[in-house]
C-alpha cells in the first residue's frame, strides 16, 4: 500500500447555479444550490485515498459547522486525520461559486483557516512525513506551510510533488528542492512565460523548469493528457489522455495529482503512472463535482 502525506488546504464548496452573473450590486435569484468537501488539498487526498493510498492530510479548519464536516469527510474517505487541525480563531474555508446557463463559472474561495498553516503546524507531522512513500503539496495555503513541507520532505529524503495550483508566486530556491512539479497550461505559463497550448510549447516550457532546479516535469495539458520530461533528457513525451465525454471538468488537476502520488508510490515507472493518472483524471470529468467525482480503483479495472 503506498502512503502519501498532502499538507493543503481544505474548503467547502458552496455553488448556485444562476441563469446569469450578478453586476457588482445586483442580486440575482439562482437556481439549484449545491455543498460538498473541496480544496485542492482535501480533493487530491480524496483521490489517492479512493484508490487505496493510506493518506495522511495536514490541514487546519474551523471549529464550526463545515469544519466538523470536514472531519467526517475525512473519516468516511479512510483519510487519517489526526493533524486536521480545528480552531477557534479561524473559520473553515469556503469557495463561493457561481455557475451560469453557459457553464461559465465565477470563483471567490476565502481560505479562512488553511491559509494560516504555521511552520510549526506542518513540523507536528514529521511522523507521518516519516512514514510516508511521497509528500504532495499544492499552493492553495500559506507559504510558510509549503516552505516548511518541502524542507521536511528534503531533510528526510522524501520525494515531493508540488502541484504550482492556483499560481502564486513563490521562492524559486524551493524548485532545486522538488522532485516533481505538475502545472497545468495556464500554470506552466505563469511559472516559464511561455504560452502552453501542446506538445511543442509544453516541451518548451518543461526545458525551462528543468533548467531552473526541478528533477521532472508534468505539464498536464488538459483532454491532450500531459507533457513529461526528466532531468538529463534531451526531450520529454507527450503521454496522451483518454478520450471521454466530458461533464464537468473541475477537479480533473487535483485527480491527476492524487492518483500520480499513488502510482508513483507504488512503484510504478513515470510513463505508466502518468498514463494511469490521465485514465483516473479522464473518469472524473465524466461526472459532476470534486471530490465527489474522484473515481475509485475497481473503476478503472472495469474499462
Ligand atoms: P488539466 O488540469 O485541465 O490539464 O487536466 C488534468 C488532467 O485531467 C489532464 O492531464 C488529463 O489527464 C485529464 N483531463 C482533463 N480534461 C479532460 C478531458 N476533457 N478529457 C479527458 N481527460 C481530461
Amino acid at each position: 500500500m503506498s502512503k502519501i502525506v498532502v499538507v493543503g488546504s481544505y474548503v467547502v464548496d458552496l455553488t448556485a447555479r444562476t441563469p446569469h452573473m450578478p453586476k457588482p450590486g445586483e442580486t440575482v435569484l439562482g437556481g439549484p444550490f449545491r455543498m460538498g468537501p473541496g480544496g485542492k488539498g482535501g480533493n487530491q487526498a480524496v483521490a489517492a485515498a479512493r484508490l487505496g493510498a493510506e493518506v495522511t492530510m495536514v490541514t487546519k479548519v474551523g471549529k464550526d459547522l463545515f469544519g466538523e464536516d470536514a472531519i467526517q469527510n475525512f473519516k468516511k474517505e479512510g483519510i487519517q486525520s489526526e493533524y486536521v487541525q480545528q480552531v477557534e480563531e479561524e473559520s473553515t474555508g469556503a469557495a463561493l461559486i457561481a455557475v451560469d446557463d453557459s457553464g461559465e463559472n465565477m470563483i471567490v474561495v476565502s481560505l479562512g483557516a488553511c491559509g494560516t498553516i504555521t511552520e510549526e503546524e506542518v513540523l507536528r507531522a514529521e511522523d507521518a512525513f516519516r512514514e510516508a512513500d511521497i509528500i504532495l503539496v499544492q499552493l492553495e495555503t500559506s507559504m510558510a506551510a509549503i516552505e516548511t513541507t518541502i524542507t521536511l520532505a528534503n531533510k528526510l529524503t522524501k520525494p515531493v510533488i508540488l502541484n504550482p495550483a492556483p499560481y502564486q508566486k513563490f521562492p524559486e530556491e524551493l524548485l532545486h528542492k522538488v522532485t516533481y512539479i505538475t502545472p497545468n497550461e495556464t500554470e506552466a505559463g505563469l511559472l516559464t512565460g511561455v504560452e502552453v497550448t501542446g506538445e511543442a510549447t509544453a516541451q518548451e516550457a518543461a526545458e525551462k523548469l528543468i533548467a531552473k532546479g526541478v528533477e521532472t516535469v508534468i505539464i498536464t495539458l488538459g483532454k491532450q493528457g500531459c507533457y513529461l520530461q526528466q532531468t538529463g533528457e534531451n526531450n520529454g513525451r507527450l503521454i496522451p489522455g483518454y478520450q471521454v465525454k466530458a461533464v464537468d471538468t473541475t477537479g480533473a488537476g487535483d485527480a491527476f495529482n492524487g492518483a500520480f502520488a499513488h502510482f508513483i508510490a507504488e512503484g510504478n515507472s513515470l510513463e505508466s503512472a502518468c498514463t494511469l493518472a490521465n485514465h483516473i483524471a479522464a473518469l472524473s470529468v465524466t461526472k459532476h463535482g470534486t471530490a465527489p467525482a474522484m473515481p475509485y480503483l475497481d473503476e478503472l479495472h472495469k474499462q
